[in-house]
C-alpha cells in the first residue's frame, strides 16, 4: 500500500508517521508513505497558497490551483486511478470496516485542509470520498490524515509483528478487546485473574469472550446492542 499525503506541512506527517511500528513498516517497504507539499504547486511567484473567500466571511481559503496541481503531480506517477480522500469535518466519520476496506486499495491519496477550507471546486474535481475524524473542527487535515493511515496500515499483512492479534482487538465482531494483564502477578494487592495463570486454553478463551461481552455491554451499548443482533439472526 503505498500512501500519499496532500499537505502544506509534509515535516508534520512525516516524522509522526515514520516512528515506531509505522516507521518499521516504511523500512520493511510493507508499505510507502510520501507527502507532497501543496506549496511546491502553486503558481503564485510569493508562495501564495490562499486567498480571501468570496461573498466575505472569517478567514482565508486553500486556492484550487495547486491543489490540482499536487494532486496532478501525484495522479500521473500512479498506474491507475486511485481514491482521494479529503480529511473533513463534513464527511463520514471514520471507522474500523472503513479502515478494513481502505486497506485493500494499493494507492490513497489523502487531501488535508487548512484555514478555512479548500476550494469547492477542486474538491468536485478531484475528490472520491468525504471522511471527518469525529464532530468537531480542527485547525487541519494533518491529524486526521495520520489517524487514518495509522488505522489503515496497522491492518496490511506484515505490518504488526503479530497479525493474528487483530482478531481479538477492539472492534473486530463489534466487541471491544477483554482485560489484558502482564508481570507481576500481585501489583498494590490486586491479583491477575487466576484463569489466566491455568494455562487452559479453551478456558482462558471463553472467559475473554465473557469478558469482551460484559465490556462492551457496559461502556459501548450501543455496540454491544450491534452484537447481540447478529447473535439473533
Ligand atoms: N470551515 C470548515 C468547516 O466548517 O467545515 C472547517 C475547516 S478546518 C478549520 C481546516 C481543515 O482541517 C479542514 O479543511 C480539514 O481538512 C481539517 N479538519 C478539521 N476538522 C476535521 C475533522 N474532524 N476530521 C477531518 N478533518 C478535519
Amino acid at each position: 500500500m503505498n500512501f500519499h499525503i496532500l499537505t502544506l506541512f509534509p515535516e508534520m506527517v512525516m516524522q509522526g508517521l515514520h516512528t515506531s511500528i509505522l516507521g518499521r513498516a516504511v523500512e520493511k517497504q510493507c508499505i510507502s508513505i510520501e507527502a507532497v507539499n501543496i506549496r511546491d504547486y502553486t503558481t503564485n511567484k510569493h508562495g501564495k497558497v490562499d486567498d480571501y473567500i468570496y461573498g466575505g466571511g472569517a478567514g482565508m481559503l486553500m486556492q484550487a490551483q495547486p491543489v490540482y496541481d499536487a494532486y496532478q503531480a501525484v495522479a500521473k506517477k500512479l498506474n491507475g486511478p486511485a481514491r482521494v480522500i479529503y480529511v473533513t469535518p463534513q464527511g463520514r466519520v471514520f471507522h474500523q470496516e472503513m479502515a478494513k476496506e481502505l486497506s485493500k486499495e494499493e494507492n490513497l491519496i489523502f487531501l488535508c485542509g487548512h484555514y478555512e477550507g479548500i476550494d469547492e471546486r477542486v474538491l468536485e474535481e478531484i475528490v472520491t470520498d468525504y471522511v471527518s475524524i469525529g464532530d468537531y473542527v480542527l485547525t487541519g487535515g494533518e491529524l486526521p490524515a495520520m489517524v487514518m493511515i495509522d488505522a489503515i496500515a496497522r491492518l496490511i499483512p506484515g505490518v504488526l509483528h503479530n497479525d493474528e492479534s487483530l482478531s481479538a482487538e477492539s472492534f473486530h465482531n463489534d466487541l471491544l478487546e477483554y482485560p489484558q494483564y502482564s508481570r507481576p502477578e500481585i501489583w498494590r494487592d490486586k491479583k491477575v485473574p487466576e484463569i489466566l495463570l491455568s494455562g487452559d486454553h479453551a478456558k482462558v478463551d471463553a472467559w475473554r469472550l465473557t469478558q469482551s461481552i460484559e465490556r462492551t455491554k457496559k461502556l459501548r451499548p450501543d455496540l454491544y446492542e450491534k452484537w447481540a443482533m447478529r447473535q439473533k439472526n
